[in-house]
């Protein structure tokens, strides 16, 4: 079975439009973007025109590549304390001069679209209600949407990033899955690998994930975007794995929209914890 992303993307896409007519309300996105990268650009303008598409305002601060800390600092305090401004979004990644955990820290937790933040890492290491990273998110609602059982399996994750892979394994556990969390280091990975139900590669390289790593029964999601020859594929040898697999996501079409689709809900949570008192 392919785990069809981009459908699914749109399903929940359709869903946070009628929740945002719901609420009535007028939601805002700032993206800041610093210098002139094109693959940053091209990010960009793709968070823009999504975020259009659910009916949420996007804005996007361009700052100059030599920007200093202390200017950068300033602007997201300036959105910080602008009650007009519901998401701070601050494209990675930034150029060497500054340094991205100091700067990702400042902004208010609240607006942390991206979950990055140390308060919000930390309540979703305490099992509390916070804005979790787009691309695990992602992953998991794929998972929820094709009612893929999780409680009591083995899933791996292969690497160890605070941005997928390491939010990713702590979702997984919450769900009950037994996790086990592969990187670099890991000896013997294929053999790991081979007896797992749930296999998750956030590595970034083509065809890391080959056929002999696969058990039949598996779920195979791949969260790995390489640019080969002109072509986006993932870290999945998708022709062979998908031979095996009980499931598998595509790349592109697979992790990539729910990805898109989770930043824009994850805007649409930060609103609701600005705006919306629980009862
Ligand atoms: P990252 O920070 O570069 O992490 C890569 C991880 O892979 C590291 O933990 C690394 O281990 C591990 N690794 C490298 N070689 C390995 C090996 N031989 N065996 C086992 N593990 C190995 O990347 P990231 O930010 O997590 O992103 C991962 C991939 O996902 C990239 O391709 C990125 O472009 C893609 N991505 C996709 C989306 C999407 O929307 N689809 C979003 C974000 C990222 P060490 O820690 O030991 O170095």
């Amino acid at each position: 079975m392919i785990l069809d992303g981009k459908e699914t993307s749109k399903v929940l896409r359709e869903r946070l439009k009628e929740t945002i007519k719901n609420l009535d309300a007028k939601i805002k996105l700032l993206v800041i973007l610093v210098g002139d990268d094109p693959a940053s650009s091209i990010y960009v303008a793709s968070k823009e025109k999504a975020s259009k598409s659910v009916g949420i305002k996007p804005i996007t601060w361009y700052l100059d590549k030599n920007v200093t800390q202390k200017e950068l600092i300033n602007k997201i305090h300036e959105a910080n304390n602008d009650p007009s401004i519901n998401g701070i979004l601050v494209q990675l990644p930034l150029p060497k001069h500054l340094e991205e955990s100091v700067i990702i820290n400042e902004i208010d937790p609240l607006k942390d679209v991206d979950g990055l933040t140390y308060i919000n890492q930390g309540k979703l290491f305490n099992n509390q209600k916070t804005i979790i990273p787009a691309t695990p998110l992602g992953v998991m609602k794929l998972l929820e949407e094709y009612k893929m059982d999780i409680t009591s399996k083995n899933a791996l994750v292969i690497g160890r990033s605070n941005l997928v892979s390491k939010p990713l394994a702590m979702l997984l556990l919450g769900k009950n899955a037994t996790v086990t969390v592969a990187h670099s280091k890991t000896k013997n990975l294929k053999e790991i690998a081979k007896t797992m139900d749930i296999i998750i590669s956030c590595v970034g390289k083509p065809k890391f994930v080959t056929a002999d790593m696969i058990k039949e029964d598996a779920i195979v999601i791949d969260v790995g975007i390489n640019r080969v020859l002109g072509k986006v594929i993932g870290d999945v040898d998708f022709d062979n794995v998908s031979l095996i697999a009980d499931a598998i996501t595509p790349v592109p079409g697979g992790v990539g929209p729910m990805t898109i689709a989770a930043l824009l809900e994850n805007v649409v949570e930060c609103y609701k914890l600005q705006n919306v008192k629980e009862k």
